[in-house]
């Protein structure tokens, strides 16, 4: 007989009904008489309850289902009398499917997110990674839906770049050459015509520059894939692989940038909303409390269009008047996470959509503005994350991109190809850059990064 999920029996109502159930043991309790079994099999937060009469089972058979063990029940779908489950299974059958050792690192309730980092394998049987991992499904459903519904192409980016979109460092080398005996030339510099691909490599810490050709011809495409950043920051906000949603647009300005940026959250989160509300309603109860408040906030508040130079005085400010950052503000510097949650959390109270940056701080690529000292630049800021989205209008002007180019002294010989976009047609265009798992902290309250991926990737963490 074709077993039935637990999503779909929780619904029914045929009551009488012979199901097959399959799925692994959360807990078991009982009496003389009667043994009840929690079953659960990650189609939904909720468990189905299996009734089972001890004198109808083999006493050994009983002895072995233990928490973790995973079983196949057949049985009688009964309304139930007890709270908070509309049915449950009376079992005429049970097969063992697999028993669980003693030592099951998931057997007790509470353990810290630090054990079950270290037991990342295991951790996904829990209610809350089960709650989280679905939700990361359904976001990136949305985010897929979002685009496709605005005629946005879906657009491969390579993951084998041999270009730093950020000119930043940061990148992990990709190469099949002997490390042990590396081909040098006279001044001791490693060659690399040797290699693979005949020139250094890295794993992508962008699709952007790609993104843009895509654009260019596409007129609007998005990525969607992972990111590589070897970045030793160690932040409770930051993997060395995380995945990222890069939409870029031709013909876009910057208020129409920033329009797509809140449009887009704002579907995600709403998405969310409606297709997640048992996980949410679980993550709400158990890890913050605020969080389905601060997700319908989001969804209905206006975000502010912040620029940089008045969010400098604001911050200001708030130093006059004995605010406390760790690092001092100032015109010109990057905003830390300190400055960013101020601003979202306790100034404004709502998400913050920033631009007009000092040029010295952001990317070669960002449209320049006509005084000289600012660009084109648009962060979204959150409450609890910081900085979300990272974005810009590009600069489309071939000379004035080389002149920028020439001041950072940006080693362009393999990027020609890049600069053809704004020989051949050069046109205005803009787009950004979503973390995902920055997305997936925000909408699940969770509060560690490592937290919303399955299996984390952090400088001297490579498990599993
Ligand atoms: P941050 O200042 O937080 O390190 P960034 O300025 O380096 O971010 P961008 O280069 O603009 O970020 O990347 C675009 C987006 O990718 C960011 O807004 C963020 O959501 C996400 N992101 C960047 N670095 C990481 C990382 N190491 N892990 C997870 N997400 C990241
Ligand atoms: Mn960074």
């Amino acid at each position: 007989m074709k077993r039935t999920k637990i999503i779909d029996l929780i619904r029914r109502t045929d009551y009488g009904a012979k199901v097959v159930v399959k799925g692994w043991v959360r807990t078991k309790r009982g009496s003389k008489a009667v043994c009840f079994i929690a079953l659960n099999d990650g189609s939904t937060i909720k468990n189905v309850q299996v009734v089972a009469d001890i004198a109808d089972f083999d006493e050994e058979l009983l002895k072995q289902i233990t928490t973790g063990a995973c079983l196949s029940v057949t049985g009688t779908l009964v309304e139930s009398p007890g709270a908070g489950q509309s049915s449950e299974v009376h079992a005429t059958q049970i097969e063992l499917l697999g028993t669980c050792d003693a030592d099951y690192p998931m057997q007790k309730k509470g353990q810290s997110f630090e054990f079950m980092r270290k037991n990342a394998h295991m951790r996904l049987r829990t209610n809350t990674f089960g709650a989280v991992m679905r939700i990361r499904h359904q976001m990136a459903y949305a985010i897929h839906t979002y685009f496709h519904e605005h005629g946005y192409c879906y657009f491969h980016t390579p993951i084998i770049t041999a270009s730093d979109c950020e000119g930043a460092g940061e990148m992990f080398q990709v190469t099949t050459k002997n490390l042990y005996d590396l081909k040098k030339g006279d001044d001791g510099k490693i060659l690399y015509d040797d290699d693979f691909f005949g020139k250094q490599t890295s794993l992508t810490v962008s699709g952007q520059l790609e993104g843009e050709l895509g654009a260019t011809a596409l007129g609007a495409i998005y990525t969607f894939g992972p990111t590589f950043r070897a970045e030793n920051s160690n932040t409770p906000r930051h993997l060395a692989e995380f995945w990222m949603i890069e939409p870029e647009m031709a013909f876009i300005d910057l208020e129409e940038l920033q329009d797509v940026e809140e449009d887009f959250i704002k579907y995600c989160v709403r998405w969310a909303l409606d297709h997640c509300q048992d996980d949410l309603e679980f993550l709400n109860k158990m890890i913050d409390k605020s969080l389905l408040e601060r997700l319908q906030g989001v969804c209905t508040t206006e975000f502010v269009r912040l620029d940089y130079t008045e969010g400098i005085s604001i911050l200001q400010d708030a130093v006059n008047k004995g605010h406390k950052f760790e690092f001092p503000v100032s015109w010109g510097m990057d905003l830390a996470s300190e400055h960013e949650r101020y601003l979202v959390e306790e100034h404004f109270k709502k998400p913050v959509i920033m631009s007009g940056y000092p040029k010295e701080i952001k990317a070669f690529y960002m449209k320049q503005n006509a005084d000289g000292k600012t660009v084109q630049g648009t962060d979204v800021l959150f409450p609890q994350i910081g900085e979300i989205i990272g974005g810009s209008v590009r600069e489309e002007n071939y000379a004035k991109l080389m002149s920028r180019i020439e001041e950072l002294h940006i080693p362009m010989k393999d990027m020609w190809w890049y600069l053809d976009t704004r020989r051949f047609g050069s046109c205005p265009h803009g787009g950004f850059g979503l973390g995902f798992e920055r997305l997936m902290l925000f909408v699940t309250g969770m509060q560690n990064i490592r937290d919303v991926i399955p299996f984390p990737r952090t400088p001297g963490q490579a498990e599993f």
